[in-house]
């Protein structure tokens, strides 16, 4: 995510707050929001469906700040944070970090998921 601080703007992880150094590599999602490489390598280790006590009390749906989409289905494996556990990454969007990574060769990234 971006906020304006009185030296500009600051960028930031969604999923781990940390601020951008403009060296960490990080993706970015829609309308600013921003995965780093830390939190996508513990995405894709963690990548779960909850348990159904985790999820949603209603409907264990959920929106993803990467992709903007809204009502997630409850079975869609994603990732959050345990210190930022209201921004979740959808399974969608965890793919493509990975592979962006992966495919970068100034990330020192080898994609672990299969397409
Ligand atoms: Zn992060
Ligand atoms: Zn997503």
């Amino acid at each position: 995510m971006q906020r304006e601080e009185t030296d500009g703007i600051v960028i930031s992880c969604d999923f781990c707050g940390t601020d951008w150094d403009e060296v960490k590599p990080m993706v970015e999602g829609h309308r600013g929001a921003v995965l780093c490489l830390t939190c996508l390598m513990h995405a894709v280790e963690q990548i779960e469906v909850p348990e159904t006590s985790d999820a949603d009390s209603t409907t264990g749906k959920f929106t993803c700040p990467l992709c903007r989409r809204e009502n997630i289905p409850a079975d869609v494996p994603r990732w959050s944070h345990p210190n930022h556990g209201d921004a979740i990454a959808c399974e969608d969007c965890i793919r493509q970090a990975d592979g962006a990574f992966g495919k970068d060769p100034d990330v020192d990234y080898v994609s672990r998921l299969d397409d």
